[in-house]
């Protein structure tokens, strides 16, 4: 058997005449910049998420980037943020000019640890980008105890959790404003790079949409200087079909994770993702602790089975953030982390034979 980690196609083919038929409708309007499709998917997404603002910008690390500009954060600020993300969320705050400063990941559950931002926080700080990773939330309520305590803005980086929620609070909906990617892969993907943020604060909304556009609200009005980040027509089509979809398909993935952990019940040598109570994790991705995780990686791919390792280094611990002077055992939790993290194929689309032969097949390896 071949497992991919990810099938997109398998996903395009379940709704493939409408998809075409937007994407048709795109091209014979030629609205690809702007215009009706755009504006339709904002209205779409901030109704389903029942926010006041949406603007589509041209990815997920720009959504990051633009929030951060359009909120006065800069040179001379700090930010407080995980180490464990994709470099979305830290490098676009070195792009502001301000500094990121890593907090290690909680053991369980791989998000920020809420026991060790305070400790982080000088007077310098001015924000907090949780990352709600692998698709399950942060705990934001503990997080916006603490933004508020010190007066600090919270930017939730929703990337890998559309529609996530924690406590019935939905990802996105509890700081200043939030971002979303959906590069293809995510669990709300485009066809190509495509991105978003929400917020119910007018002010910053139009700040933030004037600045994703060349600083003008009006043609050719420039009141500040911006940046070309914009949704484009065919993107925004692409999600329009798909959005209706994405409760059913986050759900698939939850199930899925849940026979996976049934299934892989039992191997003392590999621990199962853990599910913070009362939160709707929506699995991004499936991640495992593995112990010889690296001979597992290339026993399953002789086997058939793509794996992923998200992400084999910790933020702190990449060359790019060297000058920030932290050691691996600063982030203790993180660094260990680095070689025992895997990622299983997950997608909706996920058959109960295919996850019972990865199991099958993880449990040959250690017997
Ligand atoms: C994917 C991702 C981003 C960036 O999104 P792009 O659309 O690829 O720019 C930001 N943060 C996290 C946590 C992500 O996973």
């Amino acid at each position: 058997m071949k497992i991919p980690f990810v099938d997109l196609k398998a996903q395009y083919y379940s709704l493939k005449s409408d998809i075409d038929q937007a994407i048709a409708g795109v091209i014979e309007n030629t609205a690809f910049i702007k215009g009706k499709y755009v504006d339709e998917f904002e209205t779409n997404y901030k109704k389903e998420y029942g926010v006041k603002h949406c603007i589509g910008v041209a990815n997920g690390t720009d959504a990051i980037y633009i929030a951060l500009k359009a909120l006065g954060i800069g040179v001379g600020d700090e930010v407080i943020t995980a180490a464990y993300s994709w470099i979305s969320t830290s490098e676009t705050i070195s792009q502001t000019g301000a500094k990121p400063v890593f907090v290690d990941i909680d053991p369980e559950y791989f998000t920020i640890d809420v026991n060790k931002i305070e400790e982080k926080i000088t007077s310098k700080t001015k924000a907090i980008i949780p990352v709600h990773f692998y698709g399950q939330m942060a705990d934001i309520i503990r997080i916006k105890e603490i933004a508020d305590k010190y007066n600090l803005i919270l930017l939730e980086d929703c990337a890998q959790s559309h529609f996530a929620e924690y406590k019935g609070i939905r990802a996105g909906l509890t700081g200043n404003v939030a971002t979303f990617s959906f590069y293809p892969g995510k669990n709300l993907g485009a066809y190509g790079d495509a991105g978003a943020i929400i917020t119910n604060d007018d002010d910053l909304a139009m700040k933030m949409r004037m600045f994703a556009n060349h600083g003008s609200l009006k043609k050719h009005e420039h009141l500040i200087e911006g940046i070309n980040s914009r949704l484009d027509g065919l993107q925004a089509a692409v999600l329009s079909v798909k959005l209706p979809n994405i409760h059913e398909w986050n759900n698939k993935r939850l199930e899925n994770a849940r026979t996976y952990t049934r299934l892989l019940n039992g191997i003392k040598e590999v621990q199962t993702p853990a599910v913070r109570e009362g939160a709707k994790h929506i699995f991004h991705v499936y991640c495992l602790r593995a112990e010889k995780r690296n001979e597992l990686v290339k026993f399953l791919a002789e086997k058939g089975i793509d794996t992923a390792i998200h992400y084999p280094t910790a933020l702190p611990n990449m060359p790019a953030y060297q000058y920030l002077g932290y050691k691996p055992e600063d982030f203790p939790v993180s660094t260990a982390y680095q070689d025992l993290i895997l990622s299983l194929p997950m997608y909706p689309e996920l058959s109960l034979e295919q996850m019972e032969y990865v199991a099958d097949t993880i449990k040959e390896f250690y017997s």
